[in-house]
């Protein structure tokens, strides 16, 4: 099993959009997936057809309540995987959590039984270096970094490594940096493809080889509560994501062998 962290403090980089359509695409490679949506806005419960409005138990309830997360999981049918919901109730997660006793730890504490059952767990981060992003970290094996391949995008990202430095030195000794994703990219645009070979300048293999484009299909789909591969398998979204599912699989193969 891989617990892999969808992260990155800046707002509309794609988090949420990958981890829907990443969660439907490795399940669609036939791999047992859970979704965390770790974000008041509620984003992927909605996107993966959840009603955020009517939820029972939500997150919230896992890492303040310590209810399981068997009891608030609940199936996204048409995307073939499952989803631990999240509504705007994890807002006030923050406040609470912080006289908890191990306050960074709830979450991993709340995967721990759950490695017999998922080969992939994601966790769909908020856009905020909090504690709830703390539990993330803390939960995670490795770190997927979103970004758009602009002027700022280099900028931010030094504070998300710097966190991810000392979540390591103190809570999570073997977090690693998976890799970062281009997202939203657009091949005609000068800006984007100089920040794109500065990325891979920098980081190396760390960059997916998978490029996710600019694609009116993936910003439709949240709309219709469906995964791109569902509602526009053909278009170029959902083959990119495809690709990245291929991407990801075969380099955790690797790193069995
Ligand atoms: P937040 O920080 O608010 O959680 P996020 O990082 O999760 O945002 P998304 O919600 O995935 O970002 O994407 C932001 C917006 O951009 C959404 O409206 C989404 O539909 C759109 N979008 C994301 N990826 C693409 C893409 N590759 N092509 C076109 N639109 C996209
Ligand atoms: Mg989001």
């Amino acid at each position: 099993m891989k617990i892999l962290a969808i992260t990155n403090q800046k707002g509309g980089v794609g988090k949420t959009t990958t981890c829907v359509n990443l969660a439907a695409s490795l399940a669609a490679n036939y791999k047992k997936v859970l979704l965390i949506d770790l974000d008041p806005q509620g984003n992927a419960t909605t996107g993966s057809g959840v009603d955020k409005a009517n939820l029972k138990f939500s997150i919230y309830h896992v890492l303040i309540c310590k209810k399981s997360l068997e009891e608030v999981i609940v199936t996204c049918e048409k995307g073939g995987y499952h989803i631990a919901p999240s509504n705007r109730e994890l807002a006030g997660a923050e406040v609470e959590l912080v006289n908890e006793l191990a306050r960074e730890t709830r979450l991993k504490q709340a995967l721990a039984n759950l490695e017999q059952v998922y080969d992939y767990i994601l966790l769909d981060c908020p856009p905020a270096l909090n504690l709830v992003t703390v539990n993330a970290l803390t939960a995670a094996n490795t770190v997927m970094i979103p970004m758009q391949c602009e002027y700022y995008a280099l900028e931010g990202l030094s504070d998300l490594v710097n966190t991810i430095k000392k979540v390591r030195a103190n809570l999570n000794a073997t977090l690693e940096i998976e890799g970062l994703l281009r997202t939203m990219f657009d091949n005609r645009n000068m800006l984007a493809q100089q920040v794109s070979a500065q990325l891979v300048s920098h980081f190396g293999d760390k960059v997916y080889k998978s490029v996710i484009p600019r694609n009116i299909r993936l910003a439709e789909a949240p709309s219709y509560g469906l995964p791109v591969l569902i509602y526009d398998k053909t278009s170029r979204g959902a083959q990119a994501y495809l690709e990245l599912a291929k991407e990801i699989i075969l380099k955790n193969q690797k790193v069995k062998e």
